[in-house]
């Protein structure tokens, strides 16, 4: 009897499942989730095993050729979270899946080429020795049969692979379809840990080694960690007690140590050696009574094995919400599950990282951006054997292949990180919400500003879909909020100060440093393009249709656009307003606030935190170090300032210009403005210095600014969503985005008003969708390439696009299904 098998294969281009039989060698031993090599048209791909069939589909199926892992790289669960994610995104489920498999495991099919001699001979001659062909030829005689990829790093923005096709069809070359051969994994160990309680320890410590002097050692060895507690640098353990590798391969023999391969995480506070922190543990905790009203509602989720809603817990910083995470951690692992803590990023939030991993030593395993391949695969690898009790990491964390997951935390779950910008799009939060109702886990979102979607989730949607509030409004260590001062900008322009900055500020930078204390500034990185408004009273111009804020375009001739609607004019003279003739855009960038500081305090020690200066490894820590050690007086920076560290001598906080972001031509831009003000406001007098936040406007009045000037969350919700509900945006609708990218420009409109066209056509029948563009994308060009958008907006709008007869058209289209921006 022959067995059947349905296949998802690794080619992202690829969206569907096919049908394979199992060949009677690989009988017994492969099963769902497995991960296989199989013939595919001409190609040999790899693939996962999503389920057995009886019957295939189509009467010629292919056998699978070898098994790649003897155990499945994907759980059940992760199978179902793939195609239910495949199918709320829109994605291929082959895109999805590539998500969930390691990159040292996961390949993907390529073409070697080869040189044939025979043939070569004769024809070279016709070749143009300047020619694509000819550095084809030449490459391959010089360093042998190459591969596809090996090719496109020495041909940029040249189309090779035609002319290397005709090549092989003249046959000069020979092509065959292979997989890349697996890359090769790091081994090396950095850091060891602790993988016991020192309780333990207790009856294990005597008995260590043979002779007296291994056993000295290596007691010595675990003492050091005992003390310790976090994982560290071997070779401080080395150090510390005349141990070696030996000793130590020998302890986590034992189970009694653990050894990474990688240099876990450092601290940037550690090195400074400014502060050396040190967590509470548990039983020196006592949890408050809010904190103990949560914490009951979670505990009791967490005793009930079915589906639950998930909790939304909302408290500002320091209110006590990753006490909560641990403790419901501790829950689950006594129940022997598994547990996925979701966080932005991990460079950036290293103190809860470091409270994991003091509260469950040798059972936290780190997935971050930083990890070598190798260190990546391992920790998959272990994560796989339910080895690793606890998962942290950025959004990918979310696919490690825990066997039997009891919860999900995503904290700071307002953030933007947690969306994936590029294909397959998703958003984490949201998949973690759909995991947990698969798994039957519990879900915990945690923030102090959540956003309006998610909130509203809680406190407006029932059943399914819905959330659960739980609230904790006040702060473990009642030091209350830094007081917000509002500087008009309108008034400094009156009184003749046309600088950066308001006389108030830099009397308060001025005082600060004086004190010998530090001030932040802070910029918004988003939108520092072009809005146009009037520097007399503030107005912003917008579009008669939508409201959008107008942005310039200097091209050929100066014009105002809505990236909404299209709509266009030319800038006026006159404020349409009050009539001023201040007419401006707005425009501002780190280096200029830098070198503003120098010209009028030239005594100040600045740094800049910004994309441009943390393109290095390891730069946030360096930048953090240095200004920690105070050895910069002013930090400027943007949206990272929001998140990062406690900074005990920041006592200023700045905001350079509050509205900036607040005009793009977004409906989100006024929660993102409102969340990042809030963040970066509480970065001030975090100590018992206190401190203040002084935020700079041309629009004192706007309710975003206003509510982030009173840290008014609640205010600022109820206006928000009022305004969604007015203009018909999320979560009173659906969004579906679809961008185009050409390097040409009259390409990338010719599509985007073909789709636009085809679409609208669709639309007709069904009303409860609308078509908004076809507009040029505000960022209207990235990378040499010109972005077109069209935004699809309904109850379910994503249904439009599963018209059979679309798919074809939206191969080279990019869809976003609930984007979080429109720019
Ligand atoms: P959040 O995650 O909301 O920022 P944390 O859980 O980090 O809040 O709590 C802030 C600080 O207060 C931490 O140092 C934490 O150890 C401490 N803490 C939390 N809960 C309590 C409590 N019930 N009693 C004393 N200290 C607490
Ligand atoms: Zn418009």
């Amino acid at each position: 009897m022959t067995t059947f098998v349905q296949i998802v294969v690794n080619l992202p281009a690829v969206s569907g499942i096919f049908d394979y039989s199992v060949p009677e060698s690989l009988f017994g031993k492969v099963g769902i989730g497995h991960l296989v090599i199989a013939p595919f048209g001409k190609q040999t791909v790899q693939g996962v095993i999503f389920r057995f069939i009886d019957q295939p589909s189509v009467p010629e199926v292919r056998e699978i050729i070898e098994l790649v892992d003897d155990l499945p790289v994907m759980t059940q669960a992760q199978i179902s979270l793939a195609e239910a994610l495949a199918e709320a995104t829109f994605s291929s489920l082959a895109s999805i899946v590539s998500l969930f498999l390691p990159a040292g495991l996961s390949q993907e099919a390529d073409t070697l080429f080869a040189i044939r001699e025979q043939n070569l001979e004769h024809q070279k001659p016709g070749i143009e020795s300047s020619s694509i062909a000819s550095r084809i030829v030449q490459l391959i005689q010089e360093r042998g049969p190459l591969r596809g990829r090996q090719l496109d790093s020495h041909f940029s923005k040249v189309d090779w692979r035609k002319v290397a096709t005709s090549l092989v069809r003249k046959g000069m070359l020979a092509s065959r379809s292979v997989l890349p051969p697996a890359r090769v994994r790091s081994k090396y160990i950095k850091t060891a840990q602790l993988a016991v309680p020192p309780e333990i320890l207790e009856a294990e410590i005597d008995h260590l080694g043979k002779t007296e002097s291994t056993q000295t050692r290596r007691k010595k060895a675990l003492q050091f960690l005992v003390q310790v507690k976090d994982a560290i640098n071997v070779s401080w353990v080395y150090a510390e007690s005349g141990s070696n590798l030996a000793d130590l391969q020998e302890l986590e023999e034992r189970g009694l140590i653990r050894l990474f391969e990688t240099e876990i995480f450092r601290d940037p506070l550690e090195r400074t050696g400014t502060q050396v922190e040190t967590f509470l543990r548990k039983d020196e905790i006592e949890l408050t009574a809010e904190q103990t009203s949560a914490r009951g509602e979670i505990v009791q989720a967490i005793s009930v094995y079915e589906s639950h809603e998930p909790f939304l817990l909302q408290g500002v910083t320091g209110s006590g919400k990753t006490e909560i995470y641990l403790r419901a951690t501790e829950e689950v692992i006594r129940r022997g599950k598994q547990v996925i803590i979701l966080v932005p990023e991990i460079a950036l939030t290293p103190q809860t990282v470091h409270r994991f991993l003091s509260r469950f030593p040798g059972q936290v395993g780190l997935v971050h951006s930083k990890l070598s391949e190798g260190e990546r695969y391992d920790t998959w690898r272990r994560a796989r054997l339910g080895l690793l009790k606890v998962i942290i990491g950025a959004r990918s964390a979310l696919f490690s292949p825990l066997p039997n997951i009891g919860l999900i935390v995503a904290d700071e779950c307002h953030d933007s990180s947690y969306y994936q910008a590029d294909p397959p799009f998703y958003h984490a939060v949201n998949a973690a919400q759909i995991y947990a109702r698969l798994l039957g886990a519990v879900c915990i979102l945690g923030s102090a500003t959540p956003t309006v979607a998610q909130r509203y989730q809680a406190e407006n949607v029932a059943g399914e879909r819905g959330a659960k509030r739980l609230e904790l409004p006040h702060r473990i260590f009642e030091s209350g909020l830094p007081p917000v001062q509002v500087v008009d900008m309108r008034d400094e322009l009156k009184a003749g100060q046309r600088g950066i900055f308001s006389r108030f500020l830099l009397k308060e930078l001025e005082s600060t440093l004086a004190r010998g204390e530090q001030a932040i500034l802070f910029l918004n990185r988003r939108g520092t393009a072009t809005y146009i408004f009037c520097r007399d009273c503030g107005h912003v111009l917008r579009c008669p249709n939508c409201e959008t804020p107008l942005t310039l375009h200097i091209e050929e001739k100066e014009r105002l656009l809505c990236h909404h609607c299209g709509y266009e004019r030319g800038k006026p003279s006159a404020c349409p307003s009050c009539g001023g003739r201040h007419i401006r855009e707005y425009g501002l960038g780190s280096e200029r606030v830098e070198a503003e500081i120098k010209s009028i305090l030239p005594q100040a020690r600045t740094l800049r935190w910004d994309w441009e200066t943390t393109r290095e490894k390891h730069s946030h820590e360096m930048i953090l170090t240095h200004f920690a050690a105070h050895r910069a007086d002013v930090l400027i920076g943007t949206q990272m300032l929001a998140k990062g560290l406690d900074l005990p001598l920041v006592t200023l906080v700045g905001i350079v210009l509050a509205d900036v972001g607040l005009y793009l031509p977004d409906p989100f831009a006024g929660e993102r403005v409102f969340q990042v003000l809030t963040q970066v406001a509480g970065r001030a007098g975090r100590s018992e210095r206190g401190g203040k936040v002084v935020l700079q406007t041309f629009d004192p009045g706007n309710q975003v600014i206003r509510s982030a000037a009173l840290h008014d969350v609640n205010g600022f919700y109820r206006y928000e969503l009022e305004q969604r509900r007015r203009l018909g945006y999320p979560p009173f609708s659906r969004l579906v985005r679809l961008e185009f990218r050409h390097q040409n420009a009259a390409t990338a409109r010719a599509e985007a008003q073909k789709l636009a066209g085809r679409l609208g056509g669709l639309l007709v029948s069904g009303p409860s969708t609308s078509l908004i563009g076809p507009v040029p994308s505000f960022f209207a060009k990235i990378g040499g390439y010109y972005r077109w958008q069209i935004i699809l907006r309904g109850p379910t709008p994503v249904s439009v696009l599963r018209e059979e007869a679309l798919v074809r058209q939206l191969v080279d289209w990019r869809v976003e299904v609930d984007p979080i921006s429109l720019l």
